[in-house]
């Protein structure tokens, strides 16, 4: 039986249009001419715009088949780790697509979005809900932004109790845009490392909290795939210091439904809507990245904030504590619609499935390429699992290599190199929304990459050979674009 699926090795050839072009071919044919010739004035005559001369069937088929060059969530798996890049149903589109919805200006008055602004509330108060935290605003325009907007939180906060501090600790198993979201805000992230089994220890950060720290950035599940299993005592310690504890809830796909996020001791959240409430995302966005705080912190969210008093819905600027506005208008709305739409058709019990899968799948993946690839943490892990080259490097081959023979079976490479805290890391996650016919066949394409490496290392080292283009070179892809050809 052939269990391939899409393409593996098909080489496409497309010319440019240019190329394609034929003086005088057309695609439309003019009617003749029954009103009397009127010649142009002279200065608007001459050879024209460099346009190419083409029919319209070679028009369709030239953008029909740039089309099907596309790899992407509707045609094939994507194991991105870190980035949930699950399958996305078609009917979230339709709701946010309804006109009532793309129609509205954002410069509508409150009393003329009251749907919309119901809507929006009740996405804030399904957040609150879901993660346990008491406020929620949706304006972030994606994690990123979400982190730097705590950071505000945070800054507020310490400044309302009339101190300044200047230290961050972000663990090395913490997302990338952690540190980065702190150094914006004038903060100095200070590194603390994760224990041997990949989780962070109190200790490691009771001797480093002090009172010129204003919290912690703990990011849950880790960048390792695992869950931080003492969150609740790291809190203790940070806030007896008078300090704050954030969590990157970017992946609370692997947790909805079964951790009380307010419970393990976080002040303020922030959530990826385009990564756990299926929006899709790659390329830039949209996107939207909610904060979520407790009680103490709800003063200082951004503004405008949506109030509701009597059965009206009210857009409200008069929060003299609040950081501000973080984007303009009321953020990404589309994303929100489509979130909105995905937590009310699955329910509370379907989304705490999705969790449940989500963690099934990447376990299944763990122990099944546990023999062929290195696994640096043979411990559970939540919706992703991190591996290594370690057992190919005696062969000479790479994490790179492997990803790159892995086009060859038909499949996006997964993240690599990072986290940075694993040497070669292969970062995998499958999401929810695969089958375990799927996860089979990318198990599959491992297992035979392996072989190969131990037989024939140079056809992974020259990998991948049946994409269009062969190994790039990525120095001189960066540094000297070439963005035409
Ligand atoms: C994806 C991710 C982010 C960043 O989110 P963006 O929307 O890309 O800015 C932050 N933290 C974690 C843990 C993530 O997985």
């Amino acid at each position: 039986m052939n269990t391939a699926e899409g393409s593996t090795g098909l080489k496409f050839n497309e010319p440019l249009l240019w190329e394609r072009g034929r003086p005088g071919r057309m695609g439309l044919s003019v009617p003749s001419r029954d009103v009397a010739a009127a010649p142009l004035a002279a200065d608007l005559t001459g050879p024209g715009p460099d346009f190419p001369e083409l029919s319209e069937v070679d028009v369709v088929r030239h953008y029909s088949r740039l089309s099907q060059w596309n790899y992407c969530i509707d045609t094939h798996m994507v194991p991105l780790g870190s980035c949930t890049m699950k399958y996305n149903p078609k009917t979230h589109e339709r709701q946010a697509g309804l006109t009532g919805f793309c129609a509205a200006h954002p410069l509508l008055p409150a009393s003329l979005s009251q749907g919309l602004l119901q809507i929006l509330a009740e996405l804030e108060s399904f957040l609150a809900e879901i993660t346990g935290m008491n406020a929620v605003s949706l304006q972030p325009a994606a994690g990123a932004q979400g982190e730097l907007c705590g950071m505000l939180i945070f800054h507020a906060y310490h400044r309302a109790a009339g101190r300044q501090r200047s230290k961050i600790i972000v663990p090395d198993t913490a997302h990338g845009t952690n540190p980065a979201s702190a150094a914006l805000c004038n903060y100095q992230a200070v590194k603390v490392e994760s224990g041997e089994n990949g989780i962070l220890l109190p200790e490691a950060v009771a001797q480093i909290m002090d009172e010129d720290t204003a919290g912690i950035m703990l990011t849950n599940p880790n960048t390792l795939g695992l869950f931080e299993e003492h969150v609740r005592a790291i809190a203790d310690i940070v806030h007896a210091k008078g300090g704050l504890v954030y969590g990157d809830g970017a992946n609370m796909n692997a947790l909805m439904g079964v951790v009380d996020m307010a419970a393990s001791g976080l002040d303020v959240l922030h959530l990826n809507l385009h990564k756990t409430f299926a929006t899709p995302h790659g390329g830039g966005g949209p996107g939207a990245g909610p904060v979520c705080v407790k009680k103490h912190l709800e003063r200082f969210l951004p503004v405008p904030r949506i109030v509701k008093k009597g059965k009206a819905f009210h857009l409200r600027e008069d929060y003299p504590d609040s950081i501000g506005r973080m984007h303009a208008f009321y953020g990404n709305v589309g994303v929100m619609l489509k979130a909105y739409s995905y937590i009310v058709s699955m329910g509370a019990d379907n989304l705490k499935k999705v969790s449940e899968l989500a963690v099934l799948n990447a376990n299944y993946l763990k122990e099944r390429l546990k023999e062929t690839l290195d696994l640096p943490y043979d411990r559970p892990c939540m919706h992703e699992c991190v591996f290594t080259d370690k057992q190919q490097r005696a062969h000479k081959v790479t994490t790179l290599d492997m990803v790159k023979r892995l086009m060859d079976y038909g499949f996006h490479p997964p993240t690599i190199y990072f986290p940075l805290v694993v040497n070669g890391a292969i970062m995998i996650e499958p999401t929810e929304t695969e089958s375990k016919e799927t996860l089979d066949r990318l198990i599959a394409a491992f297992q035979s990459i392996a072989a190969e490496a131990e037989q024939n290392p140079e056809l992974l080292q020259t990998a991948p050979h049946h994409s269009r283009v062969r190994r790039l070179d990525e120095t001189s892809a960066a540094r000297k674009p070439c963005l035409a050809g």
